[in-house]
């Protein structure tokens, strides 16, 4: 049997869309070129302010335009360290048509961002932070909980994450 790579969960809770943006913020120092973070939840669950802050703490230009990629699919963001792909992949159903969007060169060296990873199966890769973001009922209408996985070398850094985290709760 293959060795199974490390895995490590986190669960936070975040009280309003501030608490959402500051997670981002706090994990951006973590961020490699050519890491793979999905985004998963449903509609207005926040995974597009998510990669907002995250894209704004990266690139240093805490007012940058980020709109959502839901029409455009794919937007890209030079940051000082890397590139920065940014991707709603609902309505992408095969790696021809991610393919077609000139996938592989933009996400070459980059930090990608994924939105609806359910899509795109097949992208994967076996190193990832999946950020999986839900309502919080009966926490309110801004609350969220987010979950996330850390998959090989992010089971570390998401440890680190949240000895941090719970470091400047304090
Ligand atoms: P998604 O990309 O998952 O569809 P968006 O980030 O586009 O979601 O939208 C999330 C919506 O929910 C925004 O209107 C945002 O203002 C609101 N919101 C309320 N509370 C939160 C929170 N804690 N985190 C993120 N977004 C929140
Ligand atoms: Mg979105």
């Amino acid at each position: 049997a293959r060795p199974s790579a490390p895995e490590s969960r986190w669960v936070v809770r975040l009280p309003d869309e501030r608490a959402t943006a500051r997670l981002a913020r706090e994990l951006a120092p973590l961020m490699r070129p050519g890491d793979l973070l999905t985004l998963s939840g449903d509609l207005g669950a926040g995974k597009t302010t998510f990669a907002r802050a995250l894209v704004r703490e990266l690139t240093g230009e805490p007012a940058l335009e980020v709109p959502s990629p839901t029409f455009t699919l794919m937007q890209a963001y030079a940051a000082p360290r890397f590139a920065i792909v940014h991707a709603d992949l609902y309505r992408i159903a095969s790696a021809d048509e991610l393919a077609e969007l000139g996938w592989e060169e933009a996400a070459e060296d980059s930090l990608v961002l994924v939105e609806w990873p359910e899509r795109v199966p097949f992208l994967l890769a076996a190193e990832r932070l999946d950020v999986a973001l839900r309502l919080d009922p009966g926490a309110g209408d801004a609350a969220r909980v987010a979950v996330l996985t850390g998959v090989g070398a992010w089971a570390g850094r998401i440890e680190r994450a949240r000895a941090t985290h719970e470091l400047l709760a304090h």
